[in-house]
């Protein structure tokens, strides 16, 4: 499933708005649809404007009546991946479907690192904290 996924990250990718950053970003999310969603960084002037590769593929995927995200792949234009920042964590840990689920980061020739969910960001604050009792 990762090569599928890379593809449909490279895809988005191709799209990056990043005049600003020069860095462009494409996000695959394996959806318990079992459809991927893909997204890329779209940067903004104003820059607090900017959203991630990650959260628009986490809002396409909602958008379209997905509920939980069971793999994610982040390519980036780095040879050493990037992480997904804190805020798309976050995002992410709203539709995460479990700590174990697979996050793959990957450099522009699929290589890089895998790591679930719970090891890149442990600990997380999410709905379940806010359930009532
Ligand atoms: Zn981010």
């Amino acid at each position: 499933m990762d090569r599928e996924l890379l593809r449909w990250a490279l895809d988005a990718q191709k799209n990056s708005y990043a005049p600003y950053s020069q860095k462009h970003i494409g996000a695959a999310m394996l959806m318990d649809n079992g459809r991927i969603y893909n997204g890329c960084n779209v940067e903004n002037a104003s820059y607090g404007g900017t959203v991630c590769a990650e959260r628009v593929a986490i809002f396409k995927a909602i958008s379209e009546g997905a509920k939980k995200i069971k793999e994610v792949l982040v390519v980036s234009s780095e040879q050493n991946p990037w992480p997904p920042c804190g805020f798309c964590r976050q995002v992410m840990a709203e539709f995460i479907d479990s700590p174990e689920v697979k996050i793959h980061l990957c450099n522009p020739q699929g290589h890089g690192r895998q790591l679930t969910f719970g090891e890149l960001f442990p600990d997380s604050f999410g709905p379940e904290h806010l359930k009532k009792t």
